[in-house]
């Protein structure tokens, strides 16, 4: 059972290489922004929350997330691997994730840090939401998107070092390059 943290910037191509992880070893992917446009979608209670938030490039609290992470990682029952995208985000989910996974005896395999520089995050992003029409994928909001990563998020790059779970992945040039690298890091971990 392997535990695989897929990390970046927003527009690193995590969701993209979460799919290629998926076709080729099966794992389960758990994207909490995918979750949460989905409670959006539905009108739930905690979808009208969450759009606040992501409209504005902010993260949702802590423990909101938390508790939505654990209940889609138990409805998996036995598998051989979960992908984890868009999660951790901050140090206290790290921590969460950490021993969520010990109650459960089992532990992160690997963090990938999908790096891509800032000017084509910035690129991507905008191209990707004049396709998919994503409210968040707009400059104003990209921007802010961004200055949370670099606040909040990519602290996270030093706390994985430390518990020697970190692989830099280049997240630039060819998708299947991109790929090869990963599945390096997967298969070694
Ligand atoms: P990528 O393009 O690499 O898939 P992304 O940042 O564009 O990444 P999502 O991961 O889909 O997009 O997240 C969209 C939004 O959902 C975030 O900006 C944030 O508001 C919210 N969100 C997603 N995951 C979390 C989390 N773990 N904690 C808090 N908020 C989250
Ligand atoms: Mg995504």
């Amino acid at each position: 059972m392997k535990n695989i943290v897929i990390f970046g910037a927003p527009g690193s191509g995590k969701g993209t290489q979460s799919d290629k992880i998926v076709e080729k070893y099966g794992f389960k992917h758990i994207s909490t922004g995918d979750v949460l446009r989905d409670e959006i979608k539905n009108g739930t209670e905690l979808g009208k929350t969450a759009k606040e938030y992501i409209d504005n490039g902010q993260l949702i609290p802590d423990s909101l997330m938390i508790d939505i992470l654990a209940s889609v990682y138990d409805s998996f029952g036995k598998v051989e691997g979960v992908i984890f995208d868009g999660f951790p985000r901050t140090i206290p989910q790290a921590e969460a994730l950490k021993s969520m996974l010990a109650e459960r005896n089992t532990e992160v395999s690997v963090m990938l840090d999908l790096e891509v520089p800032e000017e084509e995050l910035m690129d991507r992003l905008i191209k990707r939401g004049q396709i998919s029409g994503r409210a968040d994928d707009n400059e104003e909001t990209i921007k802010k998107r961004l200055t949370v990563y670099h606040n909040q998020t990519s602290p996270l790059i030093d706390w994985y070092k430390a518990d020697g779970k970190y692989t830099y992945i280049k997240g630039t040039g060819a998708l299947d390059t991109i790929f090869a690298d990963i599945c390096d890091a997967i298969d070694k971990a």
